[in-house]
């Protein structure tokens, strides 16, 4: 079975990611999108909140599964049975670290291949922290993330 795992914070998920997804999971047996616990970050949404986030917009594809875990992701596929990461590249800015994280990651465990999935370019310019921002002072950001975190969105950000 073929097992692929699409990390990130999704501190909250965006169309973006929702994007990758959608067309990960056509690659896969099984699609875990892995929500990581990094607490030396602040998110604006709990880990909690932002897997109850990604369930509900990912209820419709069947294979994938949503989970949550720190500490290093090659430990955490190893328990999962995954080899293959997936990550989304919007722009040459996310290249750097990706290409550094992936060689790492490969250091850790030669039988893990990272994979990395174009944005579409609807999307490209979409960051969970920029839509945030916009949405702390107001801003619309309707049709980029779904409506259960959009609605939820202007309240976590009046607290
Ligand atoms: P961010 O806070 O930058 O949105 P995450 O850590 O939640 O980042 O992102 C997880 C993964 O999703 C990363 O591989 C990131 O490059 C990718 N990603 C984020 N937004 C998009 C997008 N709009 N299009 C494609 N990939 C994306």
């Amino acid at each position: 079975m073929r097992i692929g795992v699409y990390p990130g914070s999704f501190d909250p998920v965006t169309n973006g990611h929702l994007d990758i997804i959608e067309r990960a999971a056509k690659l896969f047996d099984k699609l875990i999108v892995a929500v990581l616990i990094n607490s030396s970050k602040s998110p604006l949404f709990s880990v909690e909140k932002r897997l109850e986030f990604l369930k509900e917009s990912c209820k419709n594809i069947k294979n994938v599964e949503i989970a949550s875990f720190d500490g290093l992701l090659t430990e955490f596929m190893k328990k999962k049975n995954a080899n293959t990461i997936i990550k989304g590249l919007r722009a040459v800015s996310d290249f750097e670290y990706e290409f550094q994280m992936a060689l790492m990651n490969r250091k850790l465990n030669p039988e893990i291949e990272t994979v990395f999935m174009m944005t579409s370019n609807k999307y490209s310019y979409l960051s969970s922290s920029l839509i945030k921002e916009v949405a702390r002072f107001g801003g619309c950001v309707k049709g980029l993330i779904p409506e259960i975190v959009e609605k939820e969105l202007y309240r976590a950000n009046k607290q």
